[in-house]
């Protein structure tokens, strides 16, 4: 069955969870996208259950620490697992703006030659071009650059297998771009900061962060069915589903999705 399979539900500062990241599986295989900040990607893998060896593909929205350390370890963990004769093929890392440069030289200098070898070789990073689509595992992606002003930022478009559109706006608030991709989408995943009611305490524009009234009005507006949000606060988490869920229903009237870290969503 295909679900989405929420690693992570935080933004960069959090400590209470891990930063977003999730993991899109067709029932056999995973494609993983972003993977947090840090080794704690690994542990959360584990508790859900997602074997490394099952992920062939991943992705890396942009280069900010929250979104791409983590994927470090994963190229880590795999090519342990590659040395050890228990990972077959090759793992390919997507991603775009020059950021496979960036993680070939961040694993160049942190990783241990016998890994770091394995780059380029079994490990294969594929940039990624703005309207460029490509085939990851069972899945037809389309990439879009986002058109984020702070640094270059890709969201994509899937096809799942059910005929039902998927898209993933990275973490910035909807801006033209994505407009254009998630118009009557069926599942729409984006960032929501904080509460509207916060704003003041949270400054989420400051951060070039929307809130959860903000991405909802967006979502309504271009007839969203399923809106996830996530990239949050993590200061109410125990409330923050109902909170956020309850000022969401306001402004959009779809299935509307605040998960938490480990949660799965059948898609
Ligand atoms: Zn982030």
């Amino acid at each position: 069955m295909e679900r989405l399979m929420v690693l992570g539900t935080g933004n960069a500062s959090v400590t209470r969870c891990y930063n977003t990241c999730f993991a899109l599986h067709d029932g056999e295989h995973a494609i993983l996208v972003d993977a947090g900040g840090g080794n704690g990607i690994i542990h959360r893998l584990n508790q859900m259950g997602l074997d490394l060896a099952s992920i062939r593909h991943a992705f890396v929205s942009h280069q900010h620490t929250d979104h791409l350390l983590g994927m470090i370890w994963i190229i880590r963990q795999i090519a342990t697992l590659m040395l050890a004769d228990q990972y077959e093929g090759y793992f390919c890392i997507h991603a775009g703006g020059g950021l496979t440069q960036t993680i070939r030289t961040i694993s160049q200098l942190t990783l241990a030659p016998v890994m770091a070898d394995l780059v380029d070789r079994r490990i294969l990073l594929q940039e990624v071009e703005d309207g460029e689509k490509r085939r990851l595992g069972t899945y037809q992606f389309t990439f879009f650059d986002i058109g984020s002003s702070l640094t270059h930022q890709f969201g994509f478009t899937a096809r799942l297998h059910n005929g039902r559109s998927l898209v993933f706006l990275g973490d910035e608030p909807l801006l033209n771009a994505g407009r254009r991709h998630a118009k009557d989408c069926d599942w729409l995943l984006s960032e929501a900061y904080c509460l509207y009611a916060q704003r003041a305490i949270f400054k989420p524009h400051e951060k070039f962060h929307s809130t959860v009234r903000e991405a909802c009005e967006a979502a309504a507006e271009l007839n969203v069915c399923n809106l996830v949000l996530w990239h949050t606060e993590d200061t109410q988490l125990a409330d923050r589903k109902r909170l956020y869920t309850e000022e969401g229903r306001q402004f959009f009237h779809g299935n509307l999705f605040v998960p938490d870290d480990l949660e799965e969503i059948i898609l």
